[in-house]
């Protein structure tokens, strides 16, 4: 800023913090419908469920102990510009989501601010990491990237490097050197260390071995059979009649069934089962005769399944 560049601070996640935790008994504010926790939005004075939109009030003491030290924990991007305003007060904040800009014609706004080129502090989540040309970047701070590293979905090392690659590409765009920053509890994670010192290609390889090691796509196809009830024991059981029925040929795996990784979403209880095979003709087949007798099983009533080929992640 002192050489009159704009940063870019970058996370991936919304909303003033992550969790509402009691100091005194570890409680977190979760959402009652969904295995979730909730979000603390700083300027609705709610916590709300991202993933089925659920609200409440904040509570002013802990709902298991009525101790009165809730605190706020993690990063979000309302929570990143309070800090960021205390640290820098001469220097505009620009805080860049789906919250900030959910006004009309609020992107189009701050967009014009950004590129009048005075120095700034850009706050900005998944929006900012590609499409807008932002010329006037100096730096990139990535905070946080930990997630792609200790995600269950075999996907998510992936999105980190391109996100990673994306982002950091956005500082010194025109004719100068932009410097980037990531934060990280695993500098040393070799998935890191590659990304950084041997570049995109060499990563993407390394993950295609593991791929291949794993038998996972694109060295195998997938399809995710979905199944939610009222309770989780209903939902796996339907699913563990199919690999008496219609007996799968030896090319296609059956995995699971399992309970979905969040188990419970917008009140219905979720488990899944993974079919693998090494080329899409078997699988197709097996699901081709598979699919008609879902709704002829013993025990489906009130379960709804769906199916989803190649699906893009596993929750
Ligand atoms: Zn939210
Ligand atoms: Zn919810
Ligand atoms: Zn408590």
């Amino acid at each position: 800023m002192n050489a009159g560049h704009q940063v870019l601070v970058f996370l991936n996640r919304r909303g003033f913090a992550s969790t509402l935790l009691c100091h005194d008994c570890g409680w977190t504010a979760e959402c009652k419908r969904c295995d979730a926790r909730l979000t603390y939005h700083q300027q609705s004075a709610c916590l709300c469920c991202h993933h089925c939109d659920y609200r409440q009030g904040v509570p002013a003491t802990c709902d298991a102990c009525g101790g009165g030290q809730l605190l706020y924990l993690g990063q979000g991007t309302q929570r990143g510009e309070s800090t960021l305003e205390a640290l820098f007060p001469d220097t505009p904040i620009i805080r860049i989501d789906r919250d900030s800009t959910r006004r009309k014609h609020a992107m189009s706004d701050y967009m014009a601010e950004i590129n009048s080129g005075k120095p700034c502090i850009l706050v900005g989540t998944q929006m900012l990491a590609k499409g807008h040309h932002l010329p006037h970047l100096g730096l990139v701070a990535i905070l946080d990237v930990d997630q792609g590293l200790y995600s269950p979905d075999f996907r998510a090392s992936e999105r980190m490097g391109q996100l990673v690659i994306q982002v950091a590409g956005r500082a010194g765009r025109e004719s100068r050197r932009g410097t980037t920053w990531i934060q990280t509890h695993r500098p040393d994670h070799a998935w890191l260390r590659q990304l950084l010192d041997e570049g995109y290609a060499a990563f993407a390889r390394s993950l295609l071995d593991e791929r291949r090691q794993a038998n996972w796509p694109p060295f195998s196809r997938l399809a995710l059979l979905r199944a939610q009830a009222s309770s989780v024991e209903r939902a796996l059981a339907f699913l563990a009649q199919i690999p008496n029925y219609g007996s799968p040929p030896p090319d296609v795996h059956l995995l699971g069934p399992v309970p979905a990784p969040m188990t419970r979403r917008a009140g219905a209880h979720r488990a899944q089962l993974l079919l693998m095979a090494t080329s899409p003709a078997p699988l197709h087949h097996y699901l081709d005769r598979l699919i008609p007798q879902l709704s002829t099983l013993p025990q489906r009533s009130g379960v709804r399944w769906s199916l989803d080929v190649d699906p893009q992640d596993l929750f």
